[in-house]
């Protein structure tokens, strides 16, 4: 028998027209490309996103169409989000940091109709005029008195669209699952594959982050994403936060250390967000300044695993850390890492170890850690499986990529992460590698990230990253690359000696070398891929 409630289709435009009506004192605070810091509400934020979506509709966007942005984090950019998705369009976010083959790629692959971009970009766009499609239209994100000269022929101001239009629209209906976002992954291997989300999985994820993170989602709180719209939606904020009343602090183009804690200590941020290579330059500023920013009380760590040294410095100096983790194919976030309070009273020590596994999932998100037969493993903490995931907030597939949908799925329609991880009794994930991450010695596998944690929490290390060398007799061994803090260098003993307190002997790096950084991906993590290729050759000590 059917139930008898009414059927409403989940739709993002109502979660800004809610957080309108009922967050009235909710802010969306940016740091400007202009130089300046603007300040709006979102009730402001609502009209103009209207008057956006008239002045779309204007330029002849319709339901389906795909509209890029090329933006940092900032108002502009979340009135996109909203504008687009709310007349059934696809907002399309582009990482900049992608390379121009793969930018000029995915362009082409989304059949994008007109890209909206920060000024900073500009540059960028002219190096690609020649190869971008003809009737791509290109929108800068600024006003009249601030548009570049650019050889980029027919842009189109974004004050301008906005300009003389009403400032209210009647949405149109369409059913909850029409596709509103769509980002790629930075795609390591092969070309890059777009996940292509609904209005129906953004407001589910809306919910779900804002029922697991309720100490962080709620009217009144400041929250930080230093995790760009350009990619994964920011892990969802531009909707929860809305959605539960916080405000929001758009940092812009300046993502350095010092910039952030300023931006922090003026805003009183209670919440930052974002990937771990970024909370290196916020805590060494923390130190230089010896205290934290002013109402700094939360930081969600995700995108890699957080360093054991980083968690340790962040609670330390009173500093909740939730370790979380997600994937651009899951809205992304699966699991959050705030503990239980039936752990409440656990040792400084423990819950720093809790704190190092990436956390218990959300409701809605399924969990299975599998042998390579596919046969399940037990939820023990110790036996590691390949991690598959299942849920309304998970991909059903690649956009337009059949080649890649092959092999992504187990034959019960569950998505292959990718990951390996162990899960405990009481829930809590553990990425122990990416199965393309993990050292094959003689038949055994070595754990990366475990012997990075280690290491980063020498005082001498920035950075470290332990990675796969060919070796004749064992197949891959691991080598140790670090980036010291400064000339006074650990020596390599000194490194390999505190790491044999802890693993045993045929775990432990070959060699170690030193570089002056470390190289990123396009999503700010550490690039094994790029160092595996860097190092191909390196001769270990013993390789004979
Ligand atoms: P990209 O590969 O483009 O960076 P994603 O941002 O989707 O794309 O990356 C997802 C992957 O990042 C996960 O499959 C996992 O390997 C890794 N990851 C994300 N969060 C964590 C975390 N907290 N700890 C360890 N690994 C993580």
């Amino acid at each position: 028998m059917k139930g008898l409630m009414m059927n409403r289709p989940l739709k993002i435009a109502d979660i800004l027209e809610f957080a309108a009506s009922s967050h009235q004192n909710g802010e969306i605070v940016s740091v400007r490309t202009e130089g300046d810091v603007h300040r709006t509400t979102y009730r402001e934020t609502a009209r103009r996103v209207a008057q956006l979506a008239r002045g779309l509709r204007d330029l002849g966007v319709d339901v389906g169409d795909r509209v890029a942005t090329l933006a940092w984090n900032g108002y502009r950019h979340f009135e996109l989000y909203y504008a687009t998705s709310g007349m059934g369009a696809v907002c399309h976010t582009i990482n900049p940091r992608l390379s121009a083959e793969q930018m000029l790629y995915i362009i082409k692959h989304a059949d994008d109709q007109l890209l909206f971009t920060d000024l900073t970009f500009i540059p960028i766009l002219e190096s690609l005029a020649g190869d971008l499609p003809a009737h791509l239209r290109i929108v800068v994100m600024t006003d009249r008195a601030h548009m570049p000269n650019s050889k980029l022929p027919g842009l189109l101001c974004y004050e301008e669209i906005l300009e003389d239009q009403p400032q209210t629209i009647v949405w149109p209906d369409f059913p909850e699952d029409t596709a509103a976002g769509l980002c790629y992954t930075s795609g390591t291997t092969g070309n890059p594959k777009g996940t292509l989300y609904t209005h129906r999985s953004t407001v589910l994820h809306a919910l779900l982050l804002a029922v697991s993170l309720p100490n962080v989602l709620q009217e009144g709180r400041k929250i930080l994403p230093v995790v760009p719209l350009f990619h994964v939606n920011a892990w969802g904020l531009p909707y929860a936060a809305p959605l539960a009343g916080a405000s929001l602090i758009f940092p812009g183009p300046a993502l350095d250390g010092k910039s952030l804690f300023d931006l922090m200590d003026r805003e009183k941020v209670f919440s930052a967000w974002g990937v771990p290579t970024v909370w290196i330059g916020l805590l060494n500023q923390i130190r230089a300044e010896g205290r934290l920013p002013a109402g700094f009380a939360d930081v969600v760590i995700g995108g890699s695993a957080a360093p054991k040294s980083m968690i340790e410095a962040f609670e330390q100096a009173g500093v909740n850390v939730c370790h979380a983790w997600g994937m651009t194919e899951m809205s992304p976030v699966g699991t959050q890492g705030n503990l239980p309070k039936a752990l409440d009273d656990l040792p400084p020590a423990e819950r720093i170890d809790r704190k190092c596994a990436q956390g218990r999932r959300l409701f809605g998100v399924d969990l299975k850690i599998v042998d390579d037969d596919g046969a399940p493993q037990p939820h023990d903490g110790t036996s590691p499986g390949n991690l598959y995931v299942r849920g309304n907030t998970v991909t059903a597939g690649y956009f337009e990529d059949e080649a890649a949908n092959a092999d992504v799925f187990d034959a019960d329609g569950w998505f292959r992460t990718g990951d390996i991880a162990t899960i405990d009794a009481d829930g809590f994930l553990t990425i122990t590698d990416r199965a393309k991450d993990l050292i094959k010695s003689g038949g055994e596998w070595i754990s990366s990230l475990d012997l990075e944690n280690v290491i980063m929490s020498h005082p001498k290390v920035m950075s470290c990253a332990v990675i796969a060398v060919p070796h004749p007799k064992w197949d891959e061994r691991p080598l140790l690359v670090i980036q010291p803090r400064d000339e006074d260098r650990p020596d390599k003993q000194e490194l390999l000696d505190m790491l044999s307190e802890h693993f045993a002997k045929w775990q432990l790096p070959d060699d170690v070398v030193y570089v002056d950084g470390l190289p990123l991906t396009a999503t700010g993590k550490v690039s094994k891929l790029t160092l595996r290729k860097q190092f191909a050759d390196h001769a270990l000590p013993d390789a004979v």
